[in-house]
């Protein structure tokens, strides 16, 4: 049975390049979210040749969304002939800037050596094509299975997913009484299973003073010096506390099976001129200085404990330095998520890589998010991975790429997977 079908999924090869390829030259590059509307259009005609309805869904009202850049979302259902599960695949559509340092054309799709590239290649266009000839090439040879199959394009997911499938699992289409399996094509390797990732806090930290003259520092209070109190307080006590927590998840690379936290920015005093100004700064004592931080946490760490931390930190240093006033402000926060190793997604997609792959997978778990905590947390539905092909270091980066035989052999892990989840 599973020999006719993975013959069927090598003879897709063409048809597999030339479908990632189309994904790749429409350049759904966000922010800020451009062309979500071609890319449906192309996943809608594709689909629906294929015997999929389609359903697209705007996420009026999310971040980003307007007139000029509106978040497109589609979704396409396989009904088979009979009742049963529905395992869904769901990809996100767009990419992250072009950057610099690319020798092929970011949209062109050049084909050498068993590589496709471009921007998205592997996050993940690649993936994305991957499922679609899994799920064409299992109807085909199973056209009497039970349950549906449903396939996502959807927006936003690199920056946070609430254009996408945070507004469809808000809308019930993540509802565990309609679908009950969820498989995400992000480039975790073809031989691995993510079983979830961290969680992150994002915070803005504003220390205060009093704006004097800078020959007089004493009639005014600096404010970036209240933040190096806060900065020194973050090297003694924080970073220190933060690496003796090891957390039980499988996060690779293994740095990030401790807490980990980033200064993303500081900003204190005047403004920074325009890079031809070329006047001299005035002599002012900063009455602000900013900092946002990035903290991403593990499963064992509440959220709670990780924002009361730092404002037990804040609040010593206010008990014994004289004027330090500050301010918090939460930007934004994602929960950690995690699949249990025996859910039946899991169990499945390991039996389909032993049988594709002749070995057994290696479970792993992601250090930044992606879209599993909106169907997890929103959707309620805790039965999902990420699991596809393509190497996740090359994401984001210069000349990414898709390998064909990985894509191919990622094909054949999902199309078995169908046959245990949809076959009798
Ligand atoms: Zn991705």
């Amino acid at each position: 049975m599973s020999d006719r079908l993975f013959h069927r999924i090598e003879n897709t090869r063409d048809d597999l390049i030339t479908l990632t390829q189309d994904l790749i030259a429409i350049p759904t590059l966000n922010p800020p979210g451009q062309h979500y509307a071609t890319i449906c259009d192309y996943l809608d005609t594709r689909l629906s040749r294929s015997g999929f309805d389609t359903t697209w869904v705007r996420a009026e009202g999310a971040p980003g969304d307007s007139e000029t850049h509106p978040r497109w979302n589609l979704i396409a259902r396989h009904e088979g002939r009979h009742s049963g599960a529905c395992v869904h695949f769901n990809s996100h559509t767009d990419v992250v800037e072009v950057g610099h340092g690319w020798t092929h054309d970011p949209f062109g799709g050049a084909v050498h050596d068993d590589k496709i590239y471009g921007r998205g290649a592997c996050d993940m266009k690649g993936g994305l094509a991957t499922s679609i000839v899994a799920a064409e090439a299992f109807i085909a040879e199973h056209p009497e299975y039970s349950g549906a199959i449903e396939i996502s394009g959807t927006a936003d997911e690199e920056s946070g997913g609430y254009g996408g499938v945070a507004y469809l699992a808000e809308q019930g289409w993540f509802d565990p009484k309609r679908v009950q399996h969820v498989i995400i094509p992000e480039p975790l390797n073809k031989d691995r299973i993510c079983l979830g990732h961290r969680g992150g806090w994002w915070a803005e930290i504003e220390t205060k003073g009093e704006i004097a003259h800078g020959s007089m520092p004493f009639l005014g209070d600096c404010a970036v010096r209240h933040m190096g109190a806060v900065l020194a307080a973050f090297e003694e006590q924080l970073f220190p506390a933060m690496a003796s927590r090891v957390t039980e998840m499988p996060v690779v690379p293994t740095g990030a099976r401790q807490s980990t936290m980033n200064i993303n920015s500081v900003h204190g005093g005047q403004p920074e001129q325009a890079a031809d100004y070329t006047g001299l700064p005035a002599h002012c004592v900063p009455d602000s200085c900013r900092i946002v931080i990035d903290r991403r946490f593990l499963m064992e760490e509440p959220i709670e404990a990780v924002r009361q931390e730092i404002i037990d930190l804040l609040d010593e240093i206010k008990s014994r330095r004289a004027h330090f006033e500050y301010e918090i402000r939460e930007l934004n926060h994602v929960i950690p998520s995690m699949t249990d190793k025996d859910a039946p997604i899991v169990s499945t997609v390991h039996s389909a890589i032993c049988d594709v792959l002749g070995r057994d997978p290696s479970y792993v778990a992601s250090p930044g998010s992606y879209d599993q905590k909106h169907i997890d947390r929103i959707g309620k539905l805790g039965n999902c991975i990420a699991y596809g092909p393509g190497i996740l270091e090359l994401a984001h980066k210069p000349d990414e790429w898709i390998g064909i035989s990985d894509m191919l052999d990622s094909a054949k892990v999902m199309a078995r997977s169908l046959e245990r989840l949809l076959l009798p």
